[in-house]
């Protein structure tokens, strides 16, 4: 079984997704590429696409729910790193649940987790 981030991607166009400007400098070691970026405030960038009413990060691609991935995975943000599906590692993710159920998805359960140890992955 495939990692369930990869046939969902709703948290990358659920959510503004802000973070410190200098994640975006690489002369401080940030590595989110700026073109992907805008101000938000003095202190803080966006990612393009998700400080608006129905975000969309730029950096999404694919169809939510079906099959998705970040095209800017190994410099993404921190706080997309920080986002943990919901029971991978035996919680509830509040997070998860709500961009999932924004897309009519149902929510990760334990067992979606089982059936992926289950498989070797
Ligand atoms: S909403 Fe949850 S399952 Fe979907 S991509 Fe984000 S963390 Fe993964
Ligand atoms: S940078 Fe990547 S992981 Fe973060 S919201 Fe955008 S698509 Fe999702």
């Amino acid at each position: 079984m495939e990692h369930p981030c990869l046939r969902c991607g709703a948290c990358c166009a659920a959510f503004r997704v802000a973070f410190h400007w200098s994640e975006a400098e690489a002369s401080l070691g940030g590595s989110v590429p700026p073109e992907f970026t805008e101000k938000l405030d003095p202190h803080r960038l966006a990612m393009r696409g998700t400080n608006v009413a129905q975000p969309h990060c730029v950096a999404l691609r694919g169809t939510v729910g079906e099959a998705t991935h970040c095209s800017i995975y190994m410099q993404r943000p921190s706080v997309c790193r920080e986002v943990i599906p919901s029971w991978e590692f035996g919680t509830i993710n509040p997070q998860c649940d709500r961009a999932r159920l924004k897309y009519g998805l149902p929510v990760l359960t334990p067992h979606d987790w089982i059936e992926r140890s289950d498989a070797g992955a």
